[in-house]
């Protein structure tokens, strides 16, 4: 299998894969040999997979997509790779992303954007591109992700293929490089809701080493995969179907919608009143958090150190003037400027304050006696995947696109896409649509069981 995926890599021109090193997926492979003749396996013991290039990993680099981190090696892995290595599963390599996760389209990445393989003049969605890219185009049957305000999400609705963000705090964030500690959360992108229900149970799990890590008690996510979903209470937020979805997309959401009544769920409306606030938001908290998370970066401890300087000060400059792009630039200065003396009140403080409210919206809606349904439906992004180039030089415009995914974020609730259908974009293209479905905390596996029926 390694053998196969590799030289599927090495065929590849769509730039998913940053790095790549035979020996060391060989070695781990003859690993793998030897568990399964002495029966000693897990049921993804000799599986590849391939990790997001924001998992810290022994062996392979690991740059953030950056150009600070270009020539980086970790000497731990992360917690999450960790628990894949032991369960057996066989690495293929590095998957590229938008610079520290910061992106939708990743264009961002230092490294070059990733081609979706749908449609090679379109982008694969960001900041997961690389991992929703290679699941589709078939060159690692599972992918490591991480998603701040969408990013397992939105990447894996434009390639066409399954992605699960669990509950902030599932999956441990230790050797995942920071970008907002509040809202960053890891989980698998593959091609059903089944794979990735697998995935999760080896992912998440307490970790002593990351203070926002939940302690619960393990469970199988693939547990109920087969329920029947006679009398599941889809929720439609009517903000997620207003002004600025295109029909495309609507059309392909109502298509799968219908799918679900014929399954036996009944569709209720319901509202979210402050999803539009939701950009506006974090925007304000992921750069708060970003600039503070970055400040490591320094030239001194590692990563890039520029060459020529007069003083610490012209140092610290030069390197992070070199080192970060320009979405990293703007986001350390928004961050900072939101978090200064005499701002600090009026944005990170009320952000803080709506972002309590969005969660709110969500409580109303899912949980306790009087919870309107059980999971909320719409879809992952306004549009399907635009053209490579079309919004690289308008931070808006990305930003705007992420409305369906960020508010879920700033709640920290679980929530996945799957792929529905197609629509045409602006030109008579075919590019995969995405469902989203959102559930309550702690509803991974009722989100799985509802996505596994429909495919
Ligand atoms: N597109 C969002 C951003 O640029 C989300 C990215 C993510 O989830 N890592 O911040």
């Amino acid at each position: 299998l390694a053998t196969l995926y590799l030289a599927r890599i090495a065929q590849s021109d769509l730039n998913a894969f940053l790095h790549v090193d035979q020996d060391l997926t060989l070695q781990q492979a003859r690993a793998a040999d030897q568990r399964l003749a002495q029966n000693n396996t897990t049921v993804l013991t000799g599986i590849p997979i391939a990790h997001k290039d924001i998992f810290v990993t022994r062996g392979w680099r690991s740059t953030a997509g950056s150009k600070m981190l270009a020539n980086y090696v970790s000497p731990f892995d992360a917690t999450v790779v960790d628990h894949f290595n032991n369960a057996g599963m066989v690495t293929l390599g590095k998957l590229n992303c938008d610079e520290f996760a910061m992106g939708s389209s990743n264009e961002n990445s230092a490294f070059g954007a990733v081609k979706n393989p749908w449609d090679k003049t379109a982008i694969p969605g960001g900041s997961s591109g690389g991992s929703a890219a290679a699941i589709a185009a078939r060159l690692t049957p599972a992918a490591t992700a991480t998603d701040t305000g969408g990013s397992i999400r939105q990447p894996a609705s434009f390639c066409g293929v399954t992605g699960i963000k669990p509950t902030y705090g599932s999956a441990s964030r230790f050797g995942m490089i920071a970008f907002a500690s509040s809202l960053d959360q890891a989980g698998p992108i593959a091609q059903t809701a089944e794979d990735c229900a697998l995935l999760l149970n080896a992912m998440t799990g307490f970790d002593p080493r990351d203070s926002t890590s939940l302690e619960c008690p393990k469970e199988d996510f693939a547990r109920d995969l087969n329920k029947d979903l006679k009398g599941l209470r889809i929720g439609i937020p009517k903000e997620y179907f207003g002004v600025g979805l295109a029909s495309d997309v609507e059309q392909a959401i109502r298509a799968a919608l219908a799918e679900y009544e014929k399954l036996g769920a009944t569709l209720v409306d319901i509202s979210l009143p402050k999803t539009e606030l939701s950009i506006p938001v974090y925007y304000v908290i992921a750069p708060a958090e970003a600039s503070s998370n970055l400040s490591r970066f320094d030239g001194v401890r590692y990563g890039h150190r520029a060459a020529n300087y007069k003083d610490l000060a012209d140092m610290y400059q030069k390197s992070r003037a070199e080192g970060f792009g320009e979405e990293v630039k703007r986001r350390i200065l928004v961050g900072a400027y939101v978090l200064s003396h005499g701002y600090y009140d009026a944005y990170y403080l009320q952000a803080q304050k709506i972002r309590r409210l969005i969660a709110e919206d969500f409580q109303r809606a899912l949980t306790g006696p009087d919870r309107i349904c059980d999971v909320i439906m719409g879809p992952v992004a306004p549009t399907v995947a635009w053209d490579l180039g079309a919004k690289a030089n308008d931070p808006v415009a990305n930003y705007l696109a992420d409305i369906y995914t960020l508010s879920s974020s700033l709640a920290g609730l679980p929530g996945m896409s799957i792929p529905c259908g197609f629509g045409q974009g602006e030109k008579n293209a075919k590019r995969p649509v995405g469902l989203q479905i959102i559930g309550s905390y702690f509803d991974e596996a009722k989100l799985l069981n509802v996505a596994h029926q429909y495919q």
